[in-house]
């Protein structure tokens, strides 16, 4: 019998996630996973937007399969392999040539830190500038010139040493109804303003970590217009919000964005596989070689699974157009709880299928997840203080679930903040389905 003893002696304290839902998982699906007594759960995390496919997804488990089984390279340092020649051919056929992109792609390390430390580094080569733009609540990883660029207090004090090179903005809406690209520009306009000329503006369309916030279609294009008018570069992370989670591969397509610099990771393999790129406009890739590495470029089996998710999801706007469907019945759903729960409820953010519900008290987001979780839906928080209940189911969900997951969301909703409301009528989703059951 496997307990959860070992991981209190002997993983270390930082472990984070583990502490929202303790319990073993084994085994994983599409959009569910089982403990190790086989109770099932609704996964509404998804890895933090890294199995928008979902769990185990079988085509691209099928890809991976064919390629081991055939002894193909796991591990190639940034050799040319053929997986890596299929992965390249797939992103310029399926993603960069539909929308007219030129960009050269930048295999860097597996994390999408390492990711954004490249493209910072490469922007402040080009321009021979250090300073960085970056946003109130961005995230954007946690090694230090990333760090330098994120919001959050609880990363930032651990960093040990300054954290420099950057300075900070308010994002979309920040100050209410002050467009915030106007105080931008009258800070890059004002010699004396104190903002150093920067490199590069660095953001997130929606910022996942910090809140479901997402920028208007109208602020990103002020903003990058400022950014062309000036010389700066644009870099838009991608990493949590790429890869459709938006409702287009890319979160910036709806604002017909062409972004300098765009970072991909989280969902990139489609597998869970460790994988992440800088896509960098061909101009400005000024690299020498070698000049960024890292041993872990060349992680083929994330190549081969990334290559089957372009193929099979993204050739024809099928599943764009799925994704942007699930994602207004989530909106409506959600903006239905606000309704029914304000004041404890105020409001629904973000886009497609990543979207936040804005609680009044931290602590009552908790205590709804907590219950969620009792009843079997695996969902997180994010912002500022914990107060946003994060969307972030697979992409691929069926409708069924979605709403099986939503009804939990919503009878926790009634459990927290009103018992006399009736129940809605359902079974429990925690009946005991075997492991075994699940086939596969
Ligand atoms: C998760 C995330 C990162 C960091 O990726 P890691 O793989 O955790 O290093 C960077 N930017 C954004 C927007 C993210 O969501």
């Amino acid at each position: 019998m496997i307990t959860r003893e070992i991981f209190h002696e002997l993983e270390s304290n930082v472990q984070s996630y583990a502490r929202s839902f303790p319990c073993l998982f084994e085994k994983a699906l599409g959009a569910e996973l089982w403990d190790a007594d086989g109770r099932r759960y609704l996964d509404f995390l998804a890895g933090a937007g890294s199995l928008n496919y979902g769990h185990n997804n079988p085509f691209l488990k099928q890809a991976l399969l064919t390629h081991i089984e055939q002894d193909g390279i796991t591990h190639s340092l940034d050799f040319h392999t053929a997986a890596k020649a299929r992965f390249l051919e797939a992103l310029r056929e399926i993603v960069f040539q539909p929308r007219g992109l030129d960009y050269v792609v930048q295999f860097t390390g597996p994390t999408g830190t390492n990711a954004v430390e490249a493209a910072l580094k490469i922007a402040r080569k080009v321009s021979g500038r250090t300073n960085v733009i970056c946003f109130t609540n961005g995230f954007h990883g946690v090694s230090t010139g990333a760090l330098a660029a994120t919001g959050n207090r609880h990363h930032r004090n651990v960093s040990g040493v300054p954290l420099y090179g950057t300075t900070v903005m308010p994002y979309d809406r920040y100050l209410g109804d002050v467009d915030t690209t106007d105080f931008l520009d009258r800070m890059l306009s004002d010699a004396s303003s104190g903002v150093d000329e920067p490199a590069a503006v660095l953001l997130e369309i929606v910022q996942g970590e910090g809140g479901l916030n997402a920028a208007s279609d109208a602020w990103l294009n002020k903003l990058q217009a400022l950014c062309r008018e000036r010389g700066i570069l644009l870099i838009v992370d991608d990493i949590q919000a790429g890869c459709g989670r938006t409702g287009s591969f890319f979160s910036f397509e709806s604002a017909g964005l062409k972004p300098d610099i765009v970072t991909l990771s989280k969902s990139l393999s489609g597998y869970g596989l460790p994988f992440a790129i800088c896509l960098i406009n061909r101009a400005l890739d000024q690299w020498e070689p070698g000049e960024h590495n890292g041993t872990f470029r060349g992680n083929n089996h994330a190549f081969v699974t990334a290559t089957a998710a372009l193929e099979h999801y993204w050739r024809t706007p099928d599943f764009a157009q799925d994704i942007q469907r699930k994602g207004e019945h989530l909106a409506i759903r959600l903006k239905a709880m606000v309704k029914r729960f304000l004041p404890h409820l105020l409001e629904v953010r973000g886009r497609g299928m990543m979207r936040g519900l804005r609680f009044a008290d931290p602590k009552r987001a908790a205590a709804v997840t907590a219950k969620a979780f009792g009843q079997g839906l695996i969902i997180e928080r994010s912002g500022p203080e914990d107060e946003i209940i994060k969307f972030l189911m697979p992409l691929t969900i069926s409708n069924a679930e979605l709403d099986e997951g939503l009804d939990i969301l919503e009878d926790a909703l009634v459990d927290e903040f009103d018992q006399n409301i009736e129940r809605l009528s359902r079974p429990p989703l925690r009946e005991l389905v075997t492991a075994a059951n699940i086939g596969g």
